[in-house]
């Protein structure tokens, strides 16, 4: 039998499925993959279901209903003091991971060089990789996860089409400054290169930071493609509603996959994000700060189990460093084991920080989501600190049997 794709085979299925599986099978309080346990605003998800039943349900234009490509320009002009131009500049896509793919596919040739930095989100390698790049992985350091300036100079070659980042970064909620997105910058102009910014953590950014949109900088505005998304500033993962923000030649390219990816998405859901982002000021700053609240609750609940927990800036997620639980080094190689011990043995899934790296990656850390209801993470805090104060029988196969 003929096989299928190499490149996408050697993925495997993702560890979010895994994970949620595994969660499930376990009754497990799950903090693996991310999403919130309660649904969006109520608003959101009436004026979506009045859109179904007003219709129309046909095909929508291809990049997307005017009124949320008009949203999309009119927020990023109240947050982000960026002019763009709806008509030419923005298009809707199926959510972050499809945005990606058409940027993706829109710009790179085979033998074009990417530039990724790790930890990465997962959908990057391997559509890089399925349209024929190479990938050159830059690895940032824990504990402060700062730009390796060197390492990143020298991944940069004459051959560097594109530059990916995510900020706030997924999974260790790094908020990039002005300073490090001015360095970057500087090698998309030394290198002639664009980049795909991944900004859909940009209204969860906790401490009084804010995110800056990398395409804000100077001379930026022609080199980047900046995707959103409404899944996570609204709570509504499942809509897989995105869109892309880019100078028309960029966005023409984009548009190219798009059309033969999926074309349109859902119009229903378009016109309810419409009204969605148009919500007030409060809306959004109310997002980041109980949402920060969650982090440190979490936090705090595994500080007292025993973890050493990283900061984190943004994002729906924490990085805790497993080792002072482990000090037989059972699990020193093998995050991945720990995560699987600690959704069977003790109730509460979590996600393998090796997952975040195309290989080689460091050990000792997994990644815990707080973007769960106040009862649910102090569940999770609960079962931690009995387990690991006294050792006990198999959580799953209490449940199980
Ligand atoms: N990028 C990052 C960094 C993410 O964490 C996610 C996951 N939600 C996505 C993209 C995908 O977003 P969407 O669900 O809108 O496809
Ligand atoms: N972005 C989510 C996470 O990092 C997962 C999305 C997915 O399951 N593909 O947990």
């Amino acid at each position: 039998m003929k096989q299928p794709n190499a490149a996408l085979s050697r993925f495997g299925t993702t560890i979010f499925t895994t994970m949620s599986a595994l969660a499930l099978e376990c009754g497990a309080v799950n903090l693996g993959q991310g999403f919130p346990d309660e649904d969006g605003p109520l608003e959101i998800r009436r004026a979506a279901a009045e859109a179904v039943l007003a219709g129309p349900n046909q095909y929508p234009p291809m990049r997307g209903i005017e009124e949320l490509r008009q949203a999309v320009a009119a927020h990023d002009r109240r947050f982000h003091g960026l002019e763009v131009d709806w008509r030419s500049e923005v298009m809707v896509t199926s959510g972050a991971t499809e945005a990606l793919a058409c940027c993706f596919f829109g710009l790179l040739e085979p033998g074009d060089e990417v530039v990724l930095i790790e930890p990465l989100y997962d959908s990057y390698l391997p559509i890089v990789e399925r349209a024929g790049a190479v990938a050159r992985r830059v690895r940032l350091q824990p504990p402060g996860w700062e730009l390796p300036k060197d390492a990143l100079a020298a991944a940069f070659s004459a051959k560097t089409k594109l530059l990916v980042v995510n900020s706030p970064l997924n999974p260790v909620g790094k908020v990039f400054g002005r300073d490090e997105l001015a360095f970057l910058g500087e090698l998309l102009e030394a290198h002639d290169a664009y980049a795909v910014c991944d900004e859909v953590y940009e209204h969860l950014t906790f401490d009084g930071r804010r995110h800056i949109p990398l395409i804000t900088l100077p001379g930026m505005r022609e080199r980047c493609l900046r995707v959103g998304s409404a899944g996570k500033t609204f709570s509504m993962t499942g809509w897989k509603v995105g869109w892309v923000v880019a100078a028309p030649s960029l966005i023409d390219a984009a548009a190219r996959a798009h059309q033969f990816l999926t074309f349109t998405t859902p119009p229903d859901l378009q016109r309810a994000v419409a009204t969605a982002l148009a919500m007030d000021d409060g809306y959004f700053s109310g997002l980041a700060t109980a949402q920060q609240g969650k982090r440190d609750r979490l936090a705090a609940g595994l500080t007292q189990a025993g973890f050493r927990v990283l900061e984190t800036a943004g994002t729906y997620f924490l990085i805790a460093d497993f080792r002072p639980l482990d000090p037989d080094g059972r699990f020193t190689d093998d995050d991945l084991a720990f995560c699987r011990h600690l959704t069977r043995d003790v109730g509460v899934a979590a996600i393998p920080l090796s997952a975040f790296y195309g290989d080689a990656p460091p050990q000792g850390c997994i990644r815990f989501c707080f973007c769960k209801q106040d009862a649910v993470l102090d569940e999770a805090a609960v079962r931690l600190q009995r387990f690991f104060a006294k050792p006990s029988v198999s959580h799953c196969t209490d449940v199980i049997g």
